[in-house]
């Protein structure tokens, strides 16, 4: 395999879609899908003698964005524009930020299997978007909708730091996570708000030097970046290899065949004569701004996590889940409000909140039974009075369609109390015992697997209403 020798380096533009109510220069409805050209007006067709003027929101999307990753706010930034012909661009350019962008360095930390890593940020630009074409959709002809044109997007710059596509995986669902948790993008893939561009070279292990990159564009789904990677990287060493020599080229990836294929060559001319937009003045912002931003920071998706695990004791895994998405996290520290068994609250969220809400569409935010309730059902379990698995098939599915019934009175109503009278248990017991004396005779020899049989046929001696923790109490003393 001649890729063996080589090492994968990636840098990654990412596009993020800011989920503002109006687009980046004017009043236009920025909302995703709508009737075709519905959302426009004079100033997003780029009529002349139209102004653009700024949206205050994607300023504060961006200065929240760069204070989450530890950027330097650019206290005066600057638009430009960057010009090109294409038939969703009425304008003939886009407004982007060339020279002064808002904000400047900064890092993400990724974690890849047990690894962490970090992920350096070369810079933070805003932008709009263009329209959209479609060129397969009605014979010979092409389709544009231009409701997308001049929605306002964060471009993410970041430095050659990724080294393989399984990192790209992380470093992108980092940046969804954190866009979600900061309420500045719905982060949907499949929607094209967040989408990237990836920067691909490759370079002999050990060396320092970066090899000549092609730039594979606008890829919108975790599953093509990876695909497009796997085969981009195959292609320059194979290319190398064979002694030839990797173009800076501009790509594009086809899902459909899983190669990836130079763009026509229009739609790579990299000559966009780039400069001052006459019509927007400087971005100044106050210093006193940029602290009111922060002030009003939600907590951070490792902050969450970090706090899962050192405050709450919860393992790695756990904690990974429940600070996935904010809601989620918000629901278990309720819970926790409620309970002392963390443990058992994020075992309960994950294993069956979380599935109930996942299979009907729901929110979790919507999830029907209270905190209160929910802790009460933690409680029947750690007192023993219901098995967990009883409480976990029975009893949850009746609490969540009926969430103001008191649990211990469901559990009644089923059937499930567990008895732990032990007068009771250690007649069942017994007669366990006594009516299997072969295998008595071989627990006692050494076989200690048998407790479990043991067990089993309390269990259902009692009818599954025995405390398992009694009953392996009592088997163990007459055992002996
Ligand atoms: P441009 O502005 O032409 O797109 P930049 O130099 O700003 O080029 O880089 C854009 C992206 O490409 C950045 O994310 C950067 O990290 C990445 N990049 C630059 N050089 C390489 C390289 N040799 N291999 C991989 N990625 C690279
Ligand atoms: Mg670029």
């Amino acid at each position: 395999m001649p890729y063996d020798k080589y090492e994968t380096v990636i840098g990654l533009e990412i596009h993020v879609q800011l989920a503002t109510r109006s687009k980046a220069f004017c009043g236009d409805d920025a909302s995703f899908g709508g009737e075709p050209n519905t959302y426009i007006s004079p100033i997003s067709l780029g009529h002349p003698g139209t102004l653009p003027r700024l949206n205050k929101k994607q300023v504060e999307y961006a200065v929240r964005l760069g204070l989450a990753l530890g950027s330097r706010i650019n206290l005066t930034s600057t638009f430009d524009r960057k010009n090109y012909f294409y038939a969703d661009l009425p304008k003939g350019y886009q407004i982007t930020q060339d020279r002064q962008p808002i904000c400047v360095g900064g890092q993400l930390n990724i974690r890849v299997g047990e690894e962490q890593k970090i992920v350096r940020i070369h810079h933070i630009h805003m932008e709009e978007d263009a329209g959209k074409s479609m060129h397969d959709a009605e014979g010979p002809y092409s389709l544009i909708d231009l409701n997308r044109a001049g929605v306002p997007l964060l471009e993410i710059v970041s430095e050659p730091d990724l080294r393989s596509a399984e990192e790209v995986d992380a470093y992108m669902s980092a940046m969804r996570q954190l866009v979600r948790y900061l309420g500045i993008s719905d982060g949907n893939m499949e929607q094209g708000s967040l989408r990237c561009d990836c920067n691909v070279s490759i370079r002999p292990k050990g060396s320092e030097t970066l090899g000549q990159r092609c730039e594979i564009k606008n890829l919108n789904s975790m599953r093509y970046a990876r695909r497009a990677i796997e085969y981009e990287v195959r292609r320059q060493a194979v290319l190398i290899e064979s002694g030839g020599r990797v173009e800076q080229q501009t790509l594009n990836f086809d899902p459909a065949t899983g190669i990836t294929a130079p763009l026509r060559d229009k739609e790579d001319a990299h000559d966009y004569r780039y400069f001052p937009e006459p019509d927007l003045p400087p971005v100044v912002l106050e210093p006193g701004y940029v602290e009111e931003v922060r002030r009003n920071l939600p907590a951070l998706p490792w902050e969450v996590y970090d706090r899962l695990t050192e405050e709450f004791g919860l393992p790695a895994y756990d904690a990974g889940l429940l600070s996935e998405e904010r809601p989620t996290a918000i629901f278990f520290l309720e819970l926790a409000q409620h309970t002392a068994n963390f443990k058992a609250a994020a075992n309960l969220i994950i294993n069956k909140v979380i599935p109930y809400c996942n299979e009907r569409g729901m929110e979790i935010t919507a999830f029907p039974v209270s905190h209160g309730q929910l802790a009460a059902f933690i409680r029947l379990i750690d007192e023993g009075k219901v098995a967990n698995a009883a409480a976990y098939q029975h009893i949850f599915p009746v609490l969540a369609e009926s969430p103001n019934r008191p649990p211990l009175d469901i559990a009644q109503s089923l059937n499930l109390i567990q008895t732990s009278d032990e007068g009771l248990l250690e007649k069942l017991v017994e007669e366990v015992l006594a009516n299997n004396p072969d295998e008595v005779e071989r627990y006692r020899k050494g076989k200690k697997g048998l407790i479990g049989f043991f067990m089993g046929e309390v269990m259902k001696a009692s009818q599954g209403q025995a405390d398992p923790k009694v009953v392996n109490g009592l088997l163990r003393g007459k055992l002996g």
